[in-house]
């Protein structure tokens, strides 16, 4: 079976085949850096990390995700902060990397800062006035949405609709109010860079398209973001990309994720409801973060909430608590293979519902076995599956042995387990279950068992 991915252009899923044979390039809008990544920022890191993943098993892929260090809320923030530009965006970038790390997200291939790209920007942005599809106008350069046919093809919008019904106020020197900005002018105190048009900087859109074709080429597999990236975003990027390459396609596949909301609420400033990831990886395992976020499908809405997070605990308990004491050899590991079903699941179109689901069948299959050599050959499947949706990376016992705040701390746990076994071997019972009592409202679940008791976290 081929990989299938919903293509937004096409409007439906379809079957993959990169342009050329056993090579995938994808890029990947990354963060302007001038603050902390928030949860729903990382649901297009996670869920494209795991399709770079994907792909990785089958072709040799480049994958690119942008830095954009120039950006006029990047110079807000300077000038709210009296911090320099250069000092705020290498902070946040390593912040961004750091945090995402943390969710288990690997780094690209390729990961471009707009501010190195700038002469490729100036080279494009010539190409596109040389062609007709660009004019210059008060030391801006704009794109002309008036001669590129296909405009509004990506975000199924009508351009006349949207011209007629334009409520925008139009800047004096643009031909329409749908005219976007490829450079615009810079006062002394603005980052700024000479170009044909003066000193100025680019505007957002060019900055996503000269690095993609600089690190991917002119034609790109799969480009990636979030739902709201389509319009005006994606579109500009395509018109631009494939004007400035005599009518090429930019993308032959494009990709995009539903939106996160905190408890039914969308996230927003005003409300203070923004979760950052910085914040939440100070108290809560990557892991499970990672897992909440890929626990619905990457397109549909995920409404983020406390039951969202004990939930995704709750199922990586149980996945460490199957594999939990078994040896694994390095020879059985590196032979092990991740189950086909759970492969399948995931190339068709990303879907982590189902691939969960394989996954706790394999728990379950492992959980079940009295057989040593089928327990080992189970549980180095299930690392297998793991490596592959960057889950289980850790030492189960290391799991189990840590906790969140308010949790029952684990060498509490384990104290209270060893006076139990003294009170058992005394057969004091009721003192061994009022102890297994006092656990149990604390969530940790025990179980005796031939090597001695063992617990786990109920979530
Ligand atoms: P921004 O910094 O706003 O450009 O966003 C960075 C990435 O996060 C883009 O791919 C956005 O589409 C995505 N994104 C922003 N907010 C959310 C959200 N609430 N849910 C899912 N994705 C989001
Ligand atoms: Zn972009």
């Amino acid at each position: 079976m081929t990989i299938q991915l919903h293509d937004t252009l096409r409007g439906r899923k379809v079957p993959f085949e990169p342009l050329n044979a056993g090579e995938v390039t994808m890029y990947l809008c990354g963060p302007t850096v001038y603050n902390y990544a928030h949860i729903g920022n990382a649901r297009p890191a996670v869920v494209f990390d795991l399709l770079a993943r994907i792909l990785r098993r089958r072709y040799k892929l480049t994958f690119a995700r942008n830095i954009t260090d120039v950006d006029d809320k990047i110079i807000a923030a300077s000038q709210e902060t009296g911090e320099p530009i250069e000092a705020i965006t290498a902070c946040y970038a390593k912040v961004y990397n750091d945090d995402m790390a943390a969710l288990g997200v690997q780094p690209p291939d390729v990961e471009p800062y707009a501010t190195q790209h700038i002469d490729v920007m100036i080279a494009m942005i010539e190409k596109l006035i040389a062609g007709g599809f660009a004019y210059e106008a008060e030391g801006h350069v704009l794109f002309d949405v008036g001669a590129h046919k296909k405009y509004g093809e990506l975000s199924k919008r009508d351009l006349r609709e949207m011209i007629a019904g334009s409520r925008v106020e139009v800047a004096p020197y643009k031909k329409a109010a749908q005219d976007f900005v490829l450079w615009k002018p810079s006062e002394d105190e603005q980052p700024g860079w000479d170009s044909p048009w003066g000193r100025g900087r680019p505007g957002w859109h060019i900055e996503c398209s000269a690095m993609a074709e600089k690190h991917l080429g002119e034609t790109i597999d799969i480009h990636a973001g979030g739902m709201d990236l389509v319009f005006p975003h994606h579109e500009n990027e395509c018109a631009q990309s494939s004007c400035a390459h005599g009518g090429a396609p930019f993308a032959r596949y494009w990709l995009h994720n539903g939106f996160l909301s905190i408890d039914e609420t969308k996230m927003s400033k005003s409300l203070g409801n923004v979760l950052l990831v910085h914040d939440l990886i100070k108290t809560i395992p990557g892991e499970v973060i990672r897992l909440a976020l890929l626990g619905a499908h990457y397109r549909q809405p995920l409404d983020w909430s406390a039951e969202t997070l004990s939930s995704a605990r709750r199922m990586l308990d149980r996945l460490y608590g199957a594999v939990r004491g078994i040896e694994v050899s390095d020879e059985v590991r590196a032979a092990a293979e991740v189950p086909a079903a759970l492969v399948e699941a995931l190339e068709d179109d990303i879907n982590t519902p189902k691939a969960l689901a394989e996954f706790f069948a394999l728990a379950r299959a492992l959980n079940k076995s009295n057989d040593p050599v089928e327990m080992e050959t189970l549980a180095a499947q299930m690392y297998a599956a793991g490596d592959l949706m960057g889950l289980l990376c850790s030492d189960p016992e290391a799991w189990f042995a840590g906790h969140v705040e308010g949790d029952m701390p684990a060498d509490e746990i384990e104290s209270l387990i060893a006076k139990r076994n003294e009170a058992r071997a005394a057969k004091d019972f009721q003192a061994a279950d009022a102890i297994r009592d006092q656990l149990a409202e604390a969530g940790i679940m025990i179980e005796d068992g031939a090597g001695g008791t063992t617990w786990r976290r109920n979530g």
